[in-house]
């Protein structure tokens, strides 16, 4: 599979350090506020990225962190902590502002058919284990001690601008809203490993450690967590393109400086969501996320369908009327599918053919668009069978993750979808009185396809959406 490499800057043959086991690493939300669609679009795009690779034969081991601690207003250490902002300003505590927005980060996630990954962790579970990289970093003379910090010393590195254009000259206090001056760092670029409550007397998640008592800066989280759970090499590490500066570059930093040899050998980054504003930002206000997306009536898949419709390095821009758009192809697409009668022999032949050509537009740095193209073209292909077509949709929506197979139609209202369950399950009964068990177990068929399990049981027929 080729794909664009941020560290290189070009597009590169992926080749896993061990063979075809993949180790991933996806940075996770930061807990305090809902997840807007723009930060579903970063998710979606890794989503796609770990299918195409088991797609494609890999066997894939991610792992994705949650921020529940440590990252501040600004991405360069200054303001406060985003956590404990959200816990005031909603009389919480932090943790019930992390426990709360977590789980709706994951119904969010699973509304758009996200793979939940292997591993996922809080940063607040793995204090210990960034102490452990910080003091190795103290001793090797790459972090210094500073009005109660921890700061890691950028100078100490020969590249520490490796996946990125800035020059410290950008850095400069002033030149970026965001940065403020701390006179306790030795050089601008530096960054906080530690910091202390000597700064921070207020702040309420606290761990005692060598330096005082204290919480631990954003970036060490990613650092530890991919350490601890996948080891010490990385195949591919990704996040939005505003991850790029200043968070992996620091990620690559520390590591690299704790580990002593090349940490991830492959950069992964999303282009932004943009809404008429610009980049679509939770600190901007009212989030749109994907629940609100399905409140208002939208089909959490057309917006994933949106985003597959563009390319994951290309900034896309968001209105109700291009995910309508999207959602009535969407719409026309499935009942396409619908109409497709399973009949005719499989062909390997022809399976092979068009599923050779979806391949090759996924190995083509994931090319979702091209990929959808072939999708339509297996479609209107007359010279093969309906049997071999519905092999290859199937085949596609496990990378597509569209639910292509399923009609909303019959799902989405419950009152009318359980009267046709219930229609169903009693003339299933009446074919299952007469021993007509195959018309029987046709209609048991059918509503699986439609994401409905019949269950049997002594007391009748239950049934599960799925
Ligand atoms: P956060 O929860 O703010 O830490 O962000 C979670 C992820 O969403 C990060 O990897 C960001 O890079 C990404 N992200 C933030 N804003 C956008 C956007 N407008 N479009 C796409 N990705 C975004
Ligand atoms: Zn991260």
């Amino acid at each position: 599979m080729k794909i664009y490499n941020t560290l290189s800057r070009t597009i590169e043959e992926f080749v896993p350090i061990d063979g075809k086991n993949v180790k991933m690493y996806t940075c996770g939300p930061t807990v305090y506020s809902y997840a807007h669609i723009g930060n579903m679009r970063n998710y979606i795009g890794h989503d796609i990225l770990e299918k195409s690779l088991r797609y494609l034969g890999f066997s894939v081991t991610r792992c994705m962190n949650i921020t529940d601690v440590g990252h501040l207003t600004s991405d360069s250490d200054s303001g406060e902590d985003k956590m404990e902002k959200a816990a005031k300003k909603e009389h919480k505590t932090s943790m019930e502002i992390a426990d709360f927005y977590t789980k709706a980060f994951f119904e969010d996630f699973k509304l758009i058919n996200c793979k939940v990954p292997e591993i996922v962790s809080k940063a607040t579970d793995n204090i210990d284990f960034y102490l452990k990289i910080i003091s190795k970093l103290l001793d090797e003379g790459y972090a210094y001690q500073s009005g109660g910090n921890v700061y890691f010393d950028t100078s100490k590195l020969n590249d520490y601008y490796c996946l990125t254009n800035h020059r410290e000259d950008e850095m400069v206090v002033g030149a970026r809203d965001s940065v403020e001056e701390d006179n306790n760092k030795k050089n601008q670029a530096d960054f906080v490993l530690w910091f202390t409550s000597s700064k921070f007397a207020n702040h309420e998640l606290l761990w005692d450690s060598p330096y005082g008592r204290g919480y631990p800066g954003w970036h060490i989280e990613c650092t530890g967590i991919s350490i601890k759970y996948l080891g010490d090499y990385l195949d591919i590490h990704g996040g939005g393109v505003d991850n790029i500066f200043p968070h992996h570059t620091n990620e690559i930093a520390q590591s690299e400086a704790y580990l002593g040899h090349k940490w991830c050998n492959y950069w992964f980054h999303n282009e932004h969501l943009l809404d008429s504003s610009g980049k679509m930002s939770k600190s901007k206000g009212a989030v749109l996320s994907v629940s609100k997306l399905k409140e208002m009536g939208y089909n959490p898949l057309s917006y994933r369908f949106m985003c597959l419709n563009s390319h994951y390095r290309k900034q896309l821009m968001f209105s109700y009327d291009i995910l309508k758009q999207n959602s009535d192809i969407l719409d026309k697409l499935k009942s396409k599918i619908s109409n497709i009668s399973n009949d005719g022999n499989f062909s390997k032949e022809d399976f092979d053919n068009y599923n050779n050509k979806f391949i090759s537009t996924i190995e083509d740095d994931l090319n979702t668009s091209n990929a959808l193209t072939v999708l339509y073209d297996v479609i209107k292909d007359n010279s093969i069978s309906g049997n071999t077509k519905i092999s290859l949709i199937k085949s596609f929506d496990k990378v597509f993750s569209l639910d292509l197979f399923k009609n909303d139609s019959d799902i989405n209202i419950s009152s009318e979808l359980e009267s046709y369950v219930l229609n169903k399950i009693e003339e299933r009964n009446k074919f299952k009185s007469l021993k007509d068990y195959s018309s029987a177990d046709k209609i048991r068929d059918e509503l699986l396809e439609k994401g409905i399990k019949l269950i049997d049981s002594r007391e009748g027929t239950k049934y599960e959406i799925i």
